[in-house]
């Protein structure tokens, strides 16, 4: 049924059965709605608001730009003072050998980006047929037609196959949890899903293929999953010996959420080839993703074409790069990574406290402030809900009406039906706020286990 309201505004609302509520105001990390409640944001929406909701510095910092260069176009002839301070200092240490950065609007757009920046690479090197990309299942990238293709996020994908599934393949991820086998070790897991990635590279043959993507740690489809140690090691090892780029997406996991400023630096690997950025860069003052690349890149596009194929009349915008200028400067004036550590500490001690002992609940896991919950028909047994369960989402329904914004996988991703609700809350959560949320959390999963136990 279509709700009233969603049938009258001009706006094409994304579920038509729901009325959405009006954020009238937000402060910190809680949101006020026109009904007069108030909720914690507890997953700073899609994981992007990781300042709160309210920092004059920022607002000063825009409304300074707005007044110096509101807008130039920085395809070619021009550049912002903004935009060089940013790169400078996301790059200025050149984390990884990552030296050069392009900034575009939206994550989906920087997966386009990264897929476009590696087949121009090959290009320029004289291997225009290195174009294929390996991802992997139950990942997702973006929505635009680009960054689907590369993604294995089946009900996403499905009515527009004839737009994608060109020059793409998918192994599967890195998912101790549900799909390593009885009786497998870690070290058996790692070794199948290597021998995997290197038949499907021997497969496609090594000289048409472009890149490997994955999230470095597993967002909304499988849920705050960090992969099992060795795992990118060997995945980078793979991408040496075949001569492939490594893409690493950390839209989602990225700029701090795990504790370092990217989630890669803690799994022992040189870093990425290309890597992409979006959500924490702007803290969701305004709407900026980006694109990091390795030195080796650039040299490439510099003994070749010498340019970028690529661009958009809104990318590295002023106004977006000046607001994530200033963000990025308060998590380090504040040095708030050390808190996202301390704080992601407690939180995931409350999680096990408060919420493992609860029916349903199957596994906790996640680093830093970037945490999930995934449930089980029956934990114990490792049975899975049947697909049309939507346990999760009632969980998250009922975590709305409790004054709790935690964000939802739809269980619709893939092959392995997984349901989990994410809690990320903000660098600056303190102490009493996460154990609000957890409260908060416990009782809404009780409410919704009730009638189904
Ligand atoms: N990559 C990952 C890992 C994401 O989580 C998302 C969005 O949720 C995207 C890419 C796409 O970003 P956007 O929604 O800004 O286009």
């Amino acid at each position: 049924m279509t709700d009233p309201f969603v049938a009258q505004s001009h706006i094409l609302h994304r579920a038509f059965g729901q009325r959405p509520e009006n954020v009238v105001t937000a402060e910190g990390i809680k949101l006020v709605l026109e009904s007069g409640k108030t909720m914690y944001d507890a997953t700073c929406g899609p994981s992007v608001s990781v300042l709160g909701h309210h920092q004059p510095k920022v607002t000063e910092a825009i409304t300074r730009q707005l007044n110096q260069v509101a807008y130039v176009y920085s395809g070619a002839r021009f550049t912002a003072e903004p935009n060089e301070e940013l790169a400078s200092m996301i790059l200025g240490s050149r984390p990884g050998g990552l030296s050069k950065a392009i900034f575009v609007n939206s994550g989906s757009e920087a997966t386009d980006a990264a897929i476009k920046l590696a087949t121009q690479y090959w290009h320029e090197r004289g291997l225009p047929n290195k174009s294929h990309v390996i991802a992997r299942k139950q990942s997702y990238h973006g929505n635009t037609i680009g960054a689907l293709n590369v993604s294995g996020h089946t009900s996403r994908r499905e009515i527009y196959r004839d737009w994608i599934s060109q020059n793409v393949s998918f192994v599967d991820p890195c998912y101790a949890f549900r799909l390593q086998k009885a009786g497998e070790s870690s070290d058996q897991y790692l070794q199948r899903l290597r021998d995997q990635l290197e038949a499907e590279i021997i497969r496609l043959g090594p000289q048409n293929i472009s890149s490997f993507i994955a999230e470095t740690v597993s967002g909304t489809t499988l849920g705050c999953l960090p992969a099992i140690p060795g795992y990118f090691k060997a995945v980078r090892e793979l991408c040496d010996k075949y001569d492939i780029l490594l893409i690493l997406d950390e839209i989602m996991c990225g700029m701090g959420k795990t504790g370092t400023m990217h989630a890669w630096e803690q799994e022992g690997i040189r870093g990425p080839d290309i890597q992409t950025i979006g959500k924490a860069l702007g803290g969701g003052f305004v709407p900026l993703s980006g694109v990091l690349l390795h030195q080796k890149i650039f040299d490439a596009l510099a003994a070749g074409s010498k340019g970028l194929l690529h661009g958009h009349t809104f990318q590295a915008h002023p106004i977006a790069t000046a607001a994530a200028v200033a963000v990025q400067k308060i998590i380090k004036e504040q040095d708030l990574l050390k808190n996202v550590t301390k704080m992601g500490r407690i939180l995931q001690k409350a999680l096990e406290d408060m919420i493992r002992p609860l029916p349903f609940v199957a596994d906790i896991r996640g680093r830093g402030l970037f945490w999930a919950v995934e449930f089980l028909a029956d934990p114990e047994k490792g049975v899975a809900f049947p697909k049309n369960s939507k346990f999760c989402n009632k969980v998250v329904d009922s975590a709305f009406e409790n004054g709790l914004n935690i964000l939802g996988n739809l269980g619709v991703t893939g092959d392995v039906h997984v349901e989990h609700v994410i809690i990320a809350p903000p660098y600056i959560v303190s102490e009493s706020e996460i154990r609000d949320i957890v409260q908060l959390l416990k009782v809404s999963i009780e409410e919704v286990s009730r009638p189904t136990l």
